[in-house]
């Protein structure tokens, strides 16, 4: 146990933090090493580089700033082994996810690559008699990510390529659950050519992100976490004049109607709500299954899949499954499921007791099915954030729509049909931000952006994207006249073009 997390300022790993908590390896149960916690003062001076770099940084032309984050995409891929492990180390999903959340990272790389581009603004000439009229995307300042656990590399990058390359410097605050591979992605960074304290790593808790949101040098603030927090995030940060985006917690719904194919449907929803052991925003927790036969048809040919799963060393080759983010979220999730029993939900498949034989330490959990649960039951209207599927049964497509926009969370949904018609009146009428029509999993690629409705989100732009662009600078409208187009006398109304 060597490993020292601390934080990366001007371009450099700084000393250890007065305060620090133990790292831990969830696949083993043993420690790894500690991550620092960053005080004010260290918050403080990270924000202080940060600002003293960004004017030579503005000043680069979008151009410079591309080149910047082309030689950063080599640098990535040639080193996506070793980031995919530190993934796989600290959060535990298993290897081939762990590089797909990187190469998910890596297209807002490349979307930010074309910068040059994306900055452009409008212009009209002769808005007026001699007159022209334009706008300018300008860079905010020094922006800040905070990030969750859950996607230690690819939450980073949907912010931080953005607003770099918009002419920002950054601060990054990923989760101190698994900060390993966020400092890499930052070393990177420099390795690439950015100059030093326009990307900045500091890892903390409450105190570190409290110094975020209040400090007015931070012109804006993007999180993405759970709900209570996002919701404090952004009343903090507004507060506090920052532009925010706060994405927050989900409870995504497939709704499997009686025409859809039941073997795309129950491999779509295997992959979807037990991949990375369900600890994704976009997993799918609730099949809503419209008609009893269709619920009979998915529990019983999921029951003997979820009971085969593959569970282990997200290292080790062939897994499908590995272990919870820690041993506390564990039993967070086992508790559920307790829940779930005694509200009187049928636990189809109970994967409560399931160990890996030579893991014991780690905090693994098999996968878990319930069927029969109702829209009162807590394992309904919660986000357990586990390898946890549950499924509801309705008498028609339309009972399925109102319960699924009747759920606090809006951020994914699906629908599983043959029916065009069905299908595209789902996209219309469903309340949630981002929508799949046989596609379990809809997350936008980084030429979109990434948002949900309702309490999955809060603020008015996503994430990446156009969005991502707009979130990360300011525009500015400029009319100019020149002295052929200015008029003989003094007006006293108000402009008006003729
Ligand atoms: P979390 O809310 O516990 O933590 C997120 C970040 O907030 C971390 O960096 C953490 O250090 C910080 N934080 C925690 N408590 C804080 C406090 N009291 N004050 C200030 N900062 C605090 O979330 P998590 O457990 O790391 O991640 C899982 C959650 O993230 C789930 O709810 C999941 O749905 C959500 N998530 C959402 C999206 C999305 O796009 N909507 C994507 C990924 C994850």
């Amino acid at each position: 146990m060597t490993l020292q997390l601390t934080h990366f300022i001007n371009g450099k790993r700084t000393a250890a933090s007065e305060r620090t908590q133990p790292l831990f390896e969830p696949a083993t149960g043993e420690q790894r090493g500690n991550v620092s916690l960053a005080s004010v003062s260290e918050v403080e001076k990270a924000i202080a580089v940060a600002k003293a770099a960004q004017p030579a940084w503005a000043a680069t032309t979008p151009l410079n700033r591309a080149r910047v984050l082309f030689k950063y995409k080599a640098l990535v891929e040639a080193h996506a082994d070793e980031l995919a492990e530190l993934i796989t180390r600290e959060h535990g999903k298993v290897f081939d996810d762990a590089k797909g959340e990187l190469t998910r990272g890596l297209e807002v790389v490349e979307f930010a690559c074309g910068i040059p581009h994306l900055l452009k603004g409008e212009h009209t000439e002769q808005v007026g008699g001699g007159v022209d009229a334009w706008s300018v995307n300008q860079p905010l300042g020094v922006c800040a990510g905070i990030a969750p656990f859950n996607f230690p590399a690819m939450v980073p990058m949907w912010m931080f390529p953005i607003a770099i390359a918009c002419g920002n410097t950054f601060i990054m605050k990923p989760s101190e659950k698994d900060p390993s591979v966020p400092m890499r992605l930052a070393e990177l960074l420099t390795e690439a050519g950015l100059p030093d304290g326009v990307m900045n790593v500091v890892n903390g808790d409450k105190e570190a992100v409290d110094v975020l949101l209040t400090h007015p040098d931070v012109q804006a603030v993007s999180f993405v976490g759970s709900t209570p927090i996002a919701e404090y995030i952004y009343a903090t940060g507004c507060e506090h004049g920052k532009r925010v985006q706060a994405l927050g917690g989900a409870k995504n719904h497939m709704l499997v109607m009686p025409d859809a194919d039941l073997d795309q449907t129950v491999n779509a929803l295997m992959g979807a709500a037990y991949g990375s052991a369900g600890e994704r925003c976009m997993a799918i927790s609730v099949a809503v299954a419209v008609g009893d036969e269709v619920a009979d048809q998915l529990a019983a040919a999921l029951a003997p899949k979820v009971k085969a799963l593959k569970i282990g060393n997200g290292l080790s080759a062939g897994m499908e499954m590995g272990p919870l983010v820690s041993a506390q979220h564990r039993d967070k999730v086992r508790g559920y499921i307790d829940q779930g029993v005694s509200e009187g939900a049928e636990l189809v498949v109970d994967g409560r007791d399931v160990s890996v034989p030579g893991l014991e330490g780690g905090y693994f959990m098999g996968g878990c099915l319930f069927d029969k649960v109702t829209a009162e039951m807590t394992i309904y209207r919660e986000e357990i954030f586990g390898p946890v599927l549950c499924i509801v049964r309705v008498p028609d497509y339309a009972t399925g729509v109102k319960l699924i926009n009747a759920h606090e969370y809006g951020n994914g949904t699906a629908i599983f049909t043959r029916d065009g018609d069905a299908a595209r009146q789902f996209c219309n009428e469903i309340q949630v931000g981002m929508v799949g029509v046989n596609v379990p999993i809809p997350v936008p690629m980084a030429f979109h952006s990434f948002g949900g409705w309702k309490r999955s989100l809060f603020g008015p732009l996503h994430m990446h994207g156009p969005d991502g662009v707009r979130f990360y600078t300011k525009r500015k409208a400029i009319t100019s006249r020149w002295p052929t187009g200015i008029r003989a006398d003094a007006e006293f109304s108000i402009p008006t073009m003729k």
